[in-house]
């Protein structure tokens, strides 16, 4: 099977059989990961080794905290502004996808949104260029990829040069691309798709940002409360870190963000140029703003879109349905997907245009 789901998505074998494993008998203790105290060594030993990795693999320097937190990547939309916004300040954002969105929504329950860039009426499908943004805002809040409409920033260049702290919502493109991650004062990404199984955020925080506002946090709110107690303030999701340390334990034996950045560029080319190839696929995103995260096409005829996805599951592709209000097809192409599912799918495209072309 090939999973082309937008997340839960794919992850590699490797960590479906270790965390198999690890659910059945851990390194050996004779005990089950599901049953492990969190303040145990052992435990403690995952934690320190998923942070560590996440430094490593995104050359990060001492002033960036990495956390894992609850919630998801929708707790975050609030978690950010509580902690960075007072009610008097500014905060300006993009409006690029149904995420970005909702974002702003939440923001503005702690202080003043400045949307600096929308294609809402379009669709969303191209990203707001030329942004300008107040020197005033406290941070600019951006998503890297947008997952529903399949637009991704590829040039960080312009948000750098606002001197704004950058704020980013990376959820489905984290360690996908080499970017200087150190330029951003917060990330977040929903575990999810990247990074491992659901129900942790990835936090990068720059801890100089922190311990600005006015208002009072609640104690599991508050990033710096996280910080000192290294992700462990409470019961972390013990297993979906696990399989967060997994995974980028797998990254790094790949050889990290630059070599599986290559592969993934390989996979979208390869994807984007039969879509370009075939007058029955459309691709619905601005090409300059492709993602090579989700690749978003559909057809003219319902029907036929229809006959298509039966077809893709016929053979063993699922996920490849767009976005629950959106329609169409949507193949999410993340770090564990291997070129392999790229070339069956576009090999199944490739004859469904010749047989109805
Ligand atoms: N931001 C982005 C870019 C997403 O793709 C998603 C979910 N797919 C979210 C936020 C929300 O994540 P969660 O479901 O973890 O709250």
């Amino acid at each position: 099977m090939y999973n082309f789901n937008a997340g839960p998505s794919i992850l590699p074998r490797t960590v479906f059989e270790q965390a198999a494993q690890a659910i059945l008998n851990f390194n050996n203790t004779g005990l089950s990961i599901l049953e492990l105290g969190h303040r145990t060594d052992t435990f403690q030993a995952v934690m320190n080794e998923a942070i560590a990795l996440v430094k490593e693999l995104m050359h990060l320097d001492a002033d960036h905290e990495v956390l894992f937190l609850h919630g998801g990547a929708s707790t975050q939309f609030f978690q950010v502004p509580m902690n960075l916004l007072n009610e008097n300040e500014i905060a300006a954002y993009t409006d690029t996808d149904i995420w970005g969105a909702k974002a702003i929504k939440e923001a503005r329950l702690f202080g003043h949104v400045e949307v600096v860039g929308s294609s809402k009426e379009a669709n969303y499908s191209y990203l707001p260029k030329q942004l300008v943004v107040p020197k005033t805002a406290k941070y600019l809040h951006i998503t890297s990829n947008n997952t529903i409409y399949g637009t991704q920033w590829q040039d960080m260049n312009p948000f750098y040069e606002t001197g704004v702290p950058i704020v980013a919502d990376m959820s489905s493109d984290i360690l996908s691309r080499t970017l200087d991650f150190n330029k951003f004062d917060l990330i977040y990404a929903g575990a999810q798709k990247n990074v491992g199984a659901a129900g942790v955020n990835l936090v990068v925080v720059n801890k100089n940002i922190l311990g600005k506002v006015d208002r009072k946090l609640p104690v599991m709110m508050d990033y710096r409360n996280h910080i000192e107690n290294g992700s462990m303030l409470n019961t972390p999701p013990v297993f979906a870190v696990y399989v967060c340390m997994l995974t980028l334990r797998w990254l790094k034996e790949q050889g990290g963000v630059p070599a599986i950045e290559k592969i993934n560029d390989q996979k979208a080319a390869l994807l984007y140029s039969t879509i370009d190839k075939l007058p029955i696929f459309k691709g619905t995103a601005a090409v300059e703003d492709r993602s090579k995260m989700n690749v978003t096409f559909v057809m003219d005829d319902a029907a036929l879109e229809k006959e298509f996805l039966a077809l893709c599951k016929e053979n063993g592709m699922v996920g490849v349905k767009g976005y629950r209000t959106i329609g169409g097809f949507r193949a999410s192409l993340y770090n564990a997907m291997p070129l392999e599912g790229v070339q069956a799918l576009t090999a199944l495209m490739n004859d469904f245009a010749q047989r109805k072309g």
